[in-house]
């Protein structure tokens, strides 16, 4: 079942079988986090900035169509081709159909969530479309055939010696090799020879100017402008919530976005992209696919404030010892948990579950999108719509009913203690799952209940 399972809990299995993996994404991440801590407690305005950034996004979604609109025109008159999607599939065969018209069978893709999100290497792999992904993240978990684990960093999950060996089989290094800097010079030659070959490429868009019509690229690695300014045409992805009204805005964002994802006070390459070269043909497709219908959902329209910084991940107790693949989603985590079952309420009505609602991902989201109380809420109407494992739900309907009833609770307490005593092996067995990573507890002789009215007792007589 594991092998095909699509189930949180099964994929976490999978996970954890390595503990010492386990063990060192864990303090991996956490090392991001305490980055991230670093950079924002330095930075008096932190707060406030949050505060300005979530407002402008809440704004923003408000006015949604009217901003989509403004920047639409303003990217026509900048001599940019938009295009409008309302789901993957459309953003696909937009995107194929660019290509085809050029004779186009290669492109290089800078890192783009969306295109994840939408699966476009894979469509267009289908159609005979070669797609090299130049993020060196995801470079990697591109030739390891996986998907991106985390939406900063893509392959947090590997460690160097098995980069090493895929560089082996697919870039000719050294057997063995692992030397980080060493592996990083071989990406570069390999990319460099991609970029200087390419004649299209497409890259994400991490902010959208609605007053200007330009797009802003943020990358450490600099791919986005090497893929863009060397390509004849550059397709640029973008999801419609990337808006934000005015170019005076992007200071607070660009502020927030990489001290909140690496610990960083600006990203290396914050890049601008108006107008097309000349000779060049830039293409904007503005992708829906759930957006709006997330937006009409009132109690989880914030979900759309998202910046993408990864911060939720880093500092998820659920996330960093489950990995991000157990998410079976493009975008793991905690924010992922709650857009994809936007996307379909059946296939991911599990990820709701897997957290442990400390608020720990609300506390670091640059723009305070109440992240474990949507948590909270999926869980609710996943359970109204049916969606939940029925064991669960009647197990904790049964729960509610003993917990709400004095003679229930203490007659289910007295049968538990019995059980425990007299026959532990009807619950230290494997069909419990709670057995399968801790030993049940050894039975009191009584209930808290008992022990205080007897000691009442005594202290009366
Ligand atoms: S939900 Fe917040 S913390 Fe998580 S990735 Fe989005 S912006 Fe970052």
């Amino acid at each position: 079942m594991r092998g095909t399972s699509k189930r949180h809990a099964d994929l976490a299995d999978v996970f954890n079988a390595d503990e010492a993996r386990v063990d060192w994404h864990d303090e991996t991440l956490w090392f991001v986090r305490t980055k991230r801590d670093r950079a924002t407690h330095g930075l008096e305005e932190w707060e406030s900035l949050r505060e300005v950034a979530s407002e402008v996004k809440h704004h923003t979604l408000a006015n949604l169509s009217t901003y989509l609109e403004e920047f639409e025109q303003q990217a026509i008159a900048n001599g940019v081709q938009v295009h409008w999607a309302t789901d993957a599939a459309e953003h696909n065969e937009i995107v194929c159909h660019l290509l085809q018209k050029h004779g186009i069978d290669r492109m290089v893709k800078s890192k783009s969530m969306l295109t994840e999100e939408c699966h476009l290497n894979d469509y267009l792999a289908d159609r005979g479309i070669e797609v090299i992904d130049s993020d060196l993240g995801e470079r990697i978990v591109q030739l390891a055939k996986e998907m991106p684990s985390h939406i900063v960093l893509p392959c947090i999950h590997k460690k160097k010696e098995e980069i090493g060996d895929l560089f082996h089989e697919h870039l000719g290094t050294e057997a063995g090799e692992s030397d980080p800097q060493i592996l990083t010079e071989t990406a570069r030659q390999h990319l460099r020879d991609t970029f200087l070959t390419r004649r299209a490429a497409l890259t994400g868009v991490n902010f959208a100017v609605a007053e200007t019509g330009e797009m802003v690229v943020c990358t450490n690695e600099g791919n986005a402008d090497m893929g863009a300014h060397l390509s004849s045409i550059h397709i640029a992805s973008m999801g419609i919530e990337k808006l934000i009204p005015k170019r005076a805005h992007l200071g607070v964002f660009l502020r927030l976005l990489t001290r909140s994802a690496t610990g960083q006070p600006i990203t290396t390459y914050s890049s601008h992209f108006k107008r097309p070269r000349e000779g060049q043909e830039m293409h904007i497709v503005l992708v829906d696919n759930g957006r709006s219908r997330q937006l009409a959902r009132e109690d989880f329209r914030n979900s759309l404030k998202c910046i993408r910084c990864g911060a939720c991940m880093n500092t998820c107790p659920v996330y960093r010892r489950s990995g991000g693949h157990s998410y079976h989603y493009a975008i793991s985590g905690p924010i992922g948990s709650i857009l994809a079952p936007n996307l379909d309420m059946k296939d991911f009505a599990d990820l709701p579950f897997a957290s442990t609602l400390c608020g720990s991902c609300s506390n670091v989201c640059p723009v305070k999108i109440d992240i474990h109380n949507q948590l909270y809420k999926w869980r609710q109407e996943l359970v109204k719509a049916g969606y939940t494992d029925k064991k669960k739900t009647a197990a904790m309907k049964l729960m509610a009913a003993t917990l709400s009833s004095p003679a229930k609770f203490k007659l289910a307490g007295k049968l538990g203690r019995l059980t425990l005593r007299y026959i532990p092996f009807a619950v230290n067995n494997g069909l419990n799952p709670w057995y399968k990573g801790r030993e049940m507890p050894s039975p009191p002789k009584q209930s808290f209940g008992e022990w205080y009215a007897s000691r009442k007792k005594e202290g009366e007589g």
